[in-house]
Order: C-alpha cells, then sequence, then structure tokens
C-alpha cells in the first residue's frame, strides 16, 4: 500500500530541501523526494547548488584566491613566498569534500525535522482519491502519495546547438567544477554569472581564458556604473571579453577545441581552447516527471507554469526554485519553498521579488539589490544617487582591496532606497544590509543615520547613503 504523506516536495535542492523542512515544521507529514547520487551512489541532496553549483564553485573561488594572494598580494604584507604550487587534485578533493558536508548536512535536517527522504526519481502516476499519486524509481523505490505536491526539479545546462557537451573537451558547469589541470586556453562562451566565476577560477590558477559573449552589453543585469567597472578590473586582470560575437562551427577533437565566430565587426575569427565551458544559461527541468500523465501544464519556454504564489494548473500542485519564472537563484528558490509550504498551512507566505539580491562572487564581488539606474530612468522615475569608493574607505585599504564602489540610488521625492549596486570586496556581505533596508522600506538617510562599525567596508554603504544627499564624510 502506499504511503500517504500530507506533503511530497519532487527535488531536493534549495527550493525542494527547505520547502521540505518547512513543511514538517508547521506539522505536516512530509515526503522529499530526490535522484542526486554520489559517486559511490549514495544519496546527495542539495540540487545543483549543492553538488554542482553554488557550493562547489566557491570552494573553487576560494582556493584559487588564496592561490592568486599568495602569488601577487602576499608580497606587499612582507611574507615571501617561494615555490608556490598548486595540486589541483589537492583543490578538488577539498571541494568534494565540502560538497559531502553540505549532502550530509540536508539528510542530518531531514532527520531533525522528521522529513521523509526517497533516494529516486518522483513521477506523478495519477490520482487516489484527492492525492496524488508519486511513483518513485531507483534506490528508494515506492508508491507513495501526497495531499499537496511541491515540485522543485530544478533546472540543467543549455548546450550550443549542435555541440555535443562531453566534459572532456566542451564542460557543462559540472565539468568546469571538476577540471583535473590547469588549461594552457581556456575558452568560455557566456559571460554571465556562472562563466565569470569559472573563467575567474581558472584564470586564477594560471590559464589564459577567453570568455566570448553574444550579447553586445556586459553584464546587462547590472547597473551600468558596476558593469563598467567589473569589464575595466576584469580585463586588467587578464580575462579575454569578446562581446557580441556570434559563435559558428565548433570543432572538438581529442585534444583541442576550435571555435570559429564573428566578432562584433563582423569579422571571421577563430581560437582554439584546451577546453571550453559552455555556460550560456539553463533550461528547467521536467524530465521524468510525469508532466503529461497529469496534465501539468508547462509554459512554451517549458518552465512549469505557475502564478504569482506559485500554484500550478492542477489543484494542491505547486511548483519553486528554477523549474518555474523568475531569477534562478538558491535563494529564490529557498524563499518560494518556505511561502508556499505557507500557503499550505493557511498562512501568508510572501516572497518580494524586488528585495532578492544578485551576487556575482568574482574578485571583486558584484552585488546588487533593487533597481539599476538605467531601469529607473525607463521608468520615468525620477531618483537621487549617491556613490562611495572602496579606495576612501579605511577597512578596504587596510585590506589592500580598494577596488569598485557602492552605489544607491533612492526616489527623488520621498527618499525611499530603490535600488543598492556594490562592486568590491565582500560586497555578498555588504548587499544583506540594503535587502534589509529595502524590506523595512527604509530611505536613505535611515541607513545614513545608522552607526556603522569603525573601520569596516560598511561604512562604505552608509557613505554612499550619505552621498544621495551630497553630504559624504570621508570623500
Ligand atoms: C555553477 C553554478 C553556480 C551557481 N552559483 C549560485 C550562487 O552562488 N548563488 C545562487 O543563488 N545561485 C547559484 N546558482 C544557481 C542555483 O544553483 C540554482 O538557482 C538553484 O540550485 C535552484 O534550486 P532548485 O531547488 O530550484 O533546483 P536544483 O538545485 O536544480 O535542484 C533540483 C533537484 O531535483 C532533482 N530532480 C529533478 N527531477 C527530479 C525528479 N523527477 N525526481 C526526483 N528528483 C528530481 C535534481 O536532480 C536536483 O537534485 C549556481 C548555478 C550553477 C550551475
Amino acid at each position: 500500500m502506499a504511503q500517504s504523506f500530507d506533503v511530497v516536495v519532487i527535488g531536493g535542492g534549495p527550493g525542494g530541501y527547505i520547502a521540505a523542512i518547512r513543511a514538517a515544521q508547521l506539522g505536516f507529514t512530509t515526503a522529499c523526494v530526490d535522484d542526486w547520487s554520489r559517486a559511490d551512489g549514495k544519496p546527495a541532496p542539495g540540487g545543483t547548488c549543492t553538488n554542482v553549483g553554488c557550493i562547489p564553485s566557491k570552494a573553487l573561488l576560494q582556493s584559487s584566491e588564496h592561490y592568486e594572494h599568495a602569488g601577487h598580494s602576499f608580497a606587499a604584507h612582507g611574507i615571501d613566498v617561494k615555490g608556490l604550487s598548486i595540486d589541483v587534485a589537492r583543490m578538488l578533493a577539498r571541494k568534494e569534500k565540502v560538497v559531502a558536508q553540505n549532502n550530509d548536512g540536508i539528510l542530518y535536517l531531514f532527520k531533525k525535522n522528521k522529513v521523509t527522504f526517497f533516494h529516486g526519481m518522483g513521477a506523478f502516476a495519477g490520482k487516489d482519491g484527492d492525492a496524488w499519486k508519486i511513483s518513485v524509481t531507483g534506490p528508494g523505490a515506492a508508491e507513495i502519495t501526497g495531499r499537496h505536491v511541491i515540485v522543485a526539479t530544478g533546472s540543467r545546462p543549455r548546450a550550443l546547438p549542435g555541440v555535443a557537451i562531453d566534459n572532456e573537451r566542451v564542460l557543462d558547469n559540472a565539468g568546469a567544477l571538476a577540471i583535473t589541470d590547469v588549461p594552457a586556453k581556456l575558452g568560455v562562451v557566456g559571460a554571465g554569472v556562472i562563466g565569470l566565476e569559472m573563467g575567474s577560477v581558472w584564470r586564477r590558477l594560471g590559464s589564459e581564458v577567453t570568455v566570448l559573449e553574444a550579447l553586445p552589453a556586459f553584464l546587462g543585469a547590472a547597473d551600468e556604473a558596476v558593469a563598467k567597472e567589473a569589464l575595466k578590473v576584469f580585463t586588467k586582470q587578464g580575462l579575454a571579453i569578446r562581446m557580441g560575437v556570434k559563435i559558428g562551427k565548433v570543432t572538438v577533437t581529442a585534444k583541442a577545441v576550435t571555435v570559429d565566430y564573428a566578432d562584433a565587426t563582423g569579422a571571421a575569427q577563430s581560437a582554439t581552447f584546451d577546453r571550453l565551458i559552455v555556460s550560456i544559461g539553463r533550461l528547467p527541468h521536467t524530465a521524468g516527471l510525469g508532466a503529461d500523465t497529469v496534465g501539468l501544464k508547462l509554459d512554451e519556454r517549458g518552465f512549469v507554469a505557475v502564478d504569482a504564489e506559485c500554484r500550478t494548473n492542477l489543484a494542491n500542485v505547486w511548483a519553486i526554485g528554477d523549474v518555474v519564472r523568475g531569477p534562478m537563484l538558491a535563494h529564490k528558490a529557498e524563499e518560494e519553498g518556505v511561502a508556499v509550504a505557507e500557503r499550505i498551512a493557511g498562512q501568508h507566505g510572501h516572497v518580494d521579488f524586488n528585495t532578492v539580491p544578485w551576487v556575482i562572487y568574482t574578485s571583486p564581488e558584484i552585488a546588487w539589490v533593487g533597481q539599476t539606474e538605467q531601469q529607473l530612468k525607463a521608468a520615468g522615475v525620477a531618483y537621487r544617487a549617491g556613490s562611495f569608493p572602496f579606495a576612501a574607505n579605511g577597512r578596504a585599504r587596510a585590506l589592500g582591496d580598494t577596488t569598485g564602489f557602492v552605489k544607491m540610488l533612492a526616489d527623488a521625492k520621498t527618499d525611499r532606497i530603490l535600488g543598492v549596486h556594490i562592486i568590491g570586496p565582500m560586497a555578498s556581505e555588504l548587499i544583506a544590509e540594503a535587502a534589509v533596508a529595502m524590506e523595512f522600506g527604509a530611505a536613505s538617510e535611515d541607513l545614513a543615520r545608522i552607526c556603522h562599525a569603525h573601520p569596516s567596508l560598511s561604512e562604505a554603504t552608509k557613505e554612499a547613503a550619505l552621498a544621495v544627499d551630497k553630504r559624504t564624510l570621508n570623500l
């Protein structure tokens, strides 16, 4: 007989596992089904984020940043390093350990919260009265039912048309995180978050990196001032970034990948790389879900169609995270997971897309929340802008990392903060203050009047708030 649950979550990524924990906290009998396996076949919950996304990429970014600092920054501190070398195998082993710690952490959280975990593929198999039947196939095969089902099946990498990902020469995100030696020449197609982060890792370790991007504008989603600064800094660091290219023929041999492309002027170019990372976006993952079996509606791009509250076209079936519209970010998936569990419990779960922070973990880091200056201009909103450079911040000088700035945009009449854009050290951490301020509807003056610890990078945020009113104290 099928095991019945109040809530069945299909997918154990950040959206799914968080939704399951929150549902269990709210008193529902809850199951989570996830198919990801470790090399030894054991379960590896955590999805793309934990296994081949956020966590391993940050582990490699950290390792490569240490290497770069040891090679280039330590000397200024009076620390001489002789015979510096990188053991890629050890770096990858450390990354794997960090991933495994996160996988195990999620399994522990399931136990702690009494979430029943099924290791395998979950597929809709019809209805049993009011409940949905879900068939689990794989190591944890079972027939289960859920009064409510939350689809959190995530996304998969998009390939270049006609160019197979072999994860040997042509790599997706999983392959990019598992390169076993430093490629002399590395090509990256796509100058988005993943391409820039992965390109940075291998550039720091010694690769000559060329990034090929189809769009004409660099980091088009970011504030223009930030994107301009980022392009300048990344180029100076040695990333060769080619915008407005049109990829042509890609030839893969046993040892190399040759990419023919037209550059922004239309001139024919060709480049040969040891490896090529393809990071041109991600597609919703619904294969094997049994959407057709029950008539779960997908939109024209293959995402599960949902309303503003993550309801699908089927009663008591919800969908969250990368498999639905909106930014493909782990924390957006998590917030939707919490909100849906609370809605199932009759509460008023809420996600404010305007205060979802964006982060790119390059060096310098880039982070923003709210509107960009170009969005405000396009919408005809009257605003005031204030910026403060890290070059004038004492903590940044002490760190030896003075690149970038904090920029704040506030409504010209009400002074309410409309957007905060940071490029610089620890931008990923600094952006949290801006998100909190915006959630509380703060004015720039509110932030300017709050006591910030000295010396700290966060003083640059306070100074940017002061700059909105043209009264910086340290510039
Ligand atoms: C290289 C890289 C770096 C990234 N870095 C960041 C970052 O720094 N910050 C950030 O916010 N985001 C980052 N992301 C994006 C982030 O990983 C995703 O937004 C996030 O993982 C989405 O969570 P999710 O729960 O919707 O889906 P996923 O994490 O994709 O999880 C879905 C899970 O469901 C499983 N599944 C699918 N179908 C079924 C089925 N039928 N039955 C059972 N299981 C199924 C999948 O195998 C997977 O385990 C990064 C992505 C990549 C690729």
